[in-house]
């Protein structure tokens, strides 16, 4: 019996995060003028109003941050969002990153309800499958609480 390869992982959107290893991380633009920090990435004009800034570089955003807020979502996002069939509810979390000043949405880790979520929970960013196909996995961070 011919035994189903393994699928490769991709990210499920290109250039917003980095899957190396157990250290996955999100990339943000950092303003070369005022030091602001972005995501999704920012390329051309910097977002700071007092600021004329036009050039970036990379940076790996901070892999932990604060529950600030989160809710639950019981109905699937209408398209180009992909959903698994049958459609699994999941918890969003935003996530505030201490070192950046910024609040990052996510979803929360599979099998994380929002009955385990506490405003002010130290949350990590994790990678997980959002939806495959035959021959891919498409990969995207969601936020897990540290202590689960
Ligand atoms: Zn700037």
């Amino acid at each position: 019996m011919a035994q189903a390869a393994a699928k490769t992982r991709v990210p499920a959107v290109e250039g917003w995060f980095r899957m190396d290893g157990d250290a996955p991380h999100l990339i943000g633009s950092r303003c070369r003028s005022c030091g602001c920090v972005f995501f999704p990435r920012e390329q051309t004009f910097c977002r700071n109003p007092d600021c004329s800034g036009s050039e970036f570089e990379d940076v790996a955003l901070s892999r932990r941050g604060t529950l600030w807020s989160f809710t639950d979502n019981r109905y699937p996002p209408p398209a180009p969002y992909v959903s698994p069939d049958p459609f699994e509810p999941y918890a969003i979390a935003a996530v505030e990153l201490a070192a950046e000043r910024m609040v990052v949405l996510g979803q929360v880790a599979r099998g994380v309800g929002v009955d385990r979520l506490r405003s002010g929970m130290e949350m990590e960013l994790v990678l997980d499958t959002l939806y495959s196909d035959d021959a891919h996995e498409y990969m995207i961070w969601k936020w897990r609480p540290v202590a689960a």
